[in-house]
């Protein structure tokens, strides 16, 4: 399976990094070696002087697809869930620069916190899409959205991605964070939670 990430898909996550809207999906993939053990701590690798949070909503693809239709593309996912997309952004603005890709910084070991909770996307009456999500450091909200902020909707996301690769039941796709990402450090506990309900806690060490 694969981890599907979206770049930019909040507007104001965009321009607090400094970068434009897109006016297209952005996107990258994590090898499934890149998730995270459940109850496992996350370790700081030494090569990076600067990890960052990116909290998540993640949605699971129930079905193979390929060029799939917006129409119908709300058909291959049932469940959302919560992560956390870490991005060594020291190492990423290197990268950037030179317009080298980006997977060294975002698609090492450990760098794909996947939430053993999911929850089936119809659970809500009001739509799964108002359902607030939080990531809170050290127990202070630190990013805290709903989906409805995304500038390209889960259906959108999964009509475009699977223009250029087959999706397959299994793969996640993590469908970008919003403003607010910051740097972890030695000690820091991450907790994320949806609709109020705890997904995730993961402990930092450097
Ligand atoms: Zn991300």
């Amino acid at each position: 399976m694969k981890l599907i990430c979206i770049g930019r898909n909040y507007a104001d996550h965009a321009k607090e990094l400094g970068n434009k809207v897109p006016s297209e999906p952005l996107f990258f993939l994590k090898p499934d070696s890149a998730i995270l053990p459940h109850r496992h701590p996350f370790y700081i690798p030494e090569w990076t002087q600067e990890v960052h949070y990116e909290v998540e909503l993640l949605v699971r693809i129930t079905r193979n697809g390929k060029s799939v239709a917006l129409e119908f593309a709300h058909r291959y996912y049932e469940e959302v869930s919560l992560g956390i997309d870490f991005t060594a952004r020291d190492v990423q603005s290197a990268a950037k620069s030179e317009g080298h890709p980006w997977e060294k910084a975002k698609a090492f070991d450990g760098s794909a916190v996947v939430s053993r909770e999911w929850i089936a996307k119809d659970h809500w009456a009001e739509g799964w899409e108002h359902v607030p999500f939080e990531l809170k450091k050290n127990g202070t909200v630190v990013q805290s959205a709903t989906a409805e902020s995304m500038l390209f909707h889960v259906d959108q996301l999964i009509a475009h991605v699977s223009k250029y690769m087959t999706l397959k039941m299994g793969d996640i796709l993590f469908t970008g964070t919003p403003s607010g990402v910051g740097a972890v450090a030695d000690g820091d506990v991450l907790e994320g939670t949806l609709d109020g309900a705890r997904m995730f806690r993961v402990q930092v060490h450097g």
